[in-house]
């Protein structure tokens, strides 16, 4: 485990300064990405939702699943936003047990700034793959957001195993 996180420490291929005054929404922006982008986060893009790797990654293989509607408001997604929701976690779920093998899994939303979330105004699913042992948090520096060549490569390994 302590090699895996050093190389993903020096593995940093790409920085660049968050547009905090901008207020824009790192959801809504991404959704306008495409997955064949390979500098895009964005792993797979439905109807209502898309799926995207995690920039502050919890673990290698740490992506959310989002719907492209900007709310905050869990009881409004609809049927269709939760049932492709679920579909795309599935999807993602056996795709990384294909590629990591993780012993375990966390998935789930975090509502709020005390529930945790990290973006608050657009609601997103956390799919995180466990392993025993697995306690370090991705440091995060600064103002400066870095996507790490460990975090494209797994999205491209992902890519590879996913049902369009
Ligand atoms: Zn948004």
């Amino acid at each position: 485990m302590e090699r895996m996180w050093s190389t993903w420490r020096s593995q940093y291929i790409e920085s660049f300064k968050e547009k905090s005054e901008k207020k824009s929404c790192v959801f809504c922006d991404a959704a306008k990405e495409e997955p064949s982008d390979e500098r895009s986060l964005v792993i797979a893009k439905g109807e209502k939702v898309f799926a995207l790797m995690n920039l502050y990654p919890y673990n290698n293989g740490h992506l959310m699943v989002a719907p492209y509607r900007h709310t905050s408001d869990f009881e409004s997604l609809t049927a269709e936003e939760f049932d492709e929701a679920r579909r795309m976690l599935q999807n993602a779920h056996r795709a990384l047990k294909e590629i990591a093998n993780p012993q375990g899994f966390n998935m789930g939303l975090n509502i709020g700034e005390v529930g945790g979330a990290g973006v608050r105004d657009h609601l997103h699913f956390h799919l995180v793959p466990r392993w025993a042992g697995d306690t370090n948090f991705m440091p995060v520096v600064g103002e400066v957001k870095v996507i790490s060549q460990d975090l494209l490569a797994t999205k491209r390994k992902l890519l590879e195993r996913w049902d369009p």
